[in-house]
């Protein structure tokens, strides 16, 4: 009887873990908004708690209202904001140090083309909001007189960033009338967050989480093949040029004159601004691609590269061992030799 029992449980035991292995890890989508773009999170996992994209979900939201936001009243950011000209020096805790002083840093890189203390230029074009259609009325350009004022405001001069040392966290101070605006690199660093939470789950097998223009790409797909992320054709969005084809952990991210933007007399005004003129960005470029493992990294350098235009951004890329495709305005497609391999163009192309 004993043995019986025994051999029954065993039977039991082997149904159970050969049920396992033939059902494999089980997709858990979620689609939602944050960060102004649409959030599309999709996991393999071998769990059967239904939870984990709502966690993530949840994880990119708080990071947008408790750290990022310039908007959000309350966020670090916006504190940070308010307390501009008053001399008193903010505490940055959580990651926010981190992906300040690797802000501050790609703006020495790249010549002040990149400029994470551009807030008072961004606010004043206000491209977002045209561009989601969160204001009323017609567009109208900022008179030169505005853009020179706004200006004058901008820049890693309006900014005293001391980095954490001996247990005292890292402080910012900024000059009066002086903004943060951390668009450019927000949803690479949730990224990075993202991809922490999925390595310290062990029932995560693997995950594409994209967050607007930018991607993660982590473990393996069930079927063994490559992830696969689409580079938009920069003059109709809705097709791609070509796919990525990624094994494993990577970043993705694409800056485009197409993402946001809004057009007045024919001419469009898109919401990468050129810190040396004022102006959206004219370096000659219609969308950038960079891929790297890092997250703020290649969210940081898409935008950055898309200033800098294809000569000096793809010395940029280089320096940060960072993989790049460059869209010029007319169509043409330039690449890293990196990239080349990674690249698969459409056949339409
Ligand atoms: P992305 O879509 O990652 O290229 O970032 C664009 C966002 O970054 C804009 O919506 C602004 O909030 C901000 N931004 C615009 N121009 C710059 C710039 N030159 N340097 C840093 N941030 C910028
Ligand atoms: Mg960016």
């Amino acid at each position: 009887m004993k043995r019986f029992l025994r051999a029954g449980l065993m039977a039991a035991m082997l149904l159970l873990l050969g049920g396992c292995a033939l059902a494999g890890p089980a997709l858990q989508k979620k689609t939602g908004t944050a960060m102004g773009t649409v959030v599309q999170l999709c996991v393999y996992t071998t769990s059967p708690k239904e939870d984990v994209t709502e966690s993530l979900f949840g994880q990119v939201r708080s990071l947008e209202e408790d750290l990022l936001s310039r908007r959000i009243e309350g966020s670090q950011v916006w504190a940070v904001n308010a307390l501009a000209g008053s001399g008193t020096r903010a505490e940055l805790t959580g990651r926010l140090g981190e992906i300040v002083s690797f802000g501050l840093q790609l703006g020495q890189d790249s010549g002040g083309a990149f400029d994470i203390a551009l807030g008072p230029l961004v606010e004043l074009w206000d491209i977002d909001s045209w561009a989601q259609g969160d204001n009323t009325g017609v567009f109208a350009l900022p008179s030169r007189e505005d853009v020179a004022e706004a200006l004058a405001h901008c820049g890693s001069g309006q900014v005293e960033f001391q980095a954490a040392s001996g247990g005292n966290p890292p402080r910012i101070l900024l000059e009066r009338g002086a903004a943060l605006d951390l668009g450019a690199v927000g949803k690479g660093a949730a990224l990075d967050e993202l991809l922490a939470a999925l390595e310290a789950d062990i029932s995560v097998t693997g995950a594409v989480l994209s967050l607007g223009g930018s991607v993660l790409t982590y473990g393996e797909k069930p079927d063994g093949t490559p992830w696969r992320v689409g580079v938009a054709d920069p003059r109709n969005p809705s097709e791609s040029l070509g796919t990525l084809a990624l094994e494993g952990q990577w970043c993705v991210s694409t800056s485009g004159d197409y993402e946001r933007y809004v057009e007045a007399d024919g001419v469009r005004y898109h919401h990468i601004l050129d810190p040396a003129t004022g102006y959206p960005a004219d370096s000659g470029l219609s969308s950038v691609t960079v891929v790297c493992r890092d997250g703020l990294a290649s969210d940081g350098l898409s935008t950055a590269c898309f200033v800098l235009g294809r000569e000096k951004g793809w010395k940029l890329a280089e320096a940060y061992g960072a993989e790049a495709l460059f869209v010029e305005k007319d169509g043409t497609i330039a690449m890293t030799p990196g990239m080349e391999a990674l690249f698969e163009r459409a056949s339409s192309q």
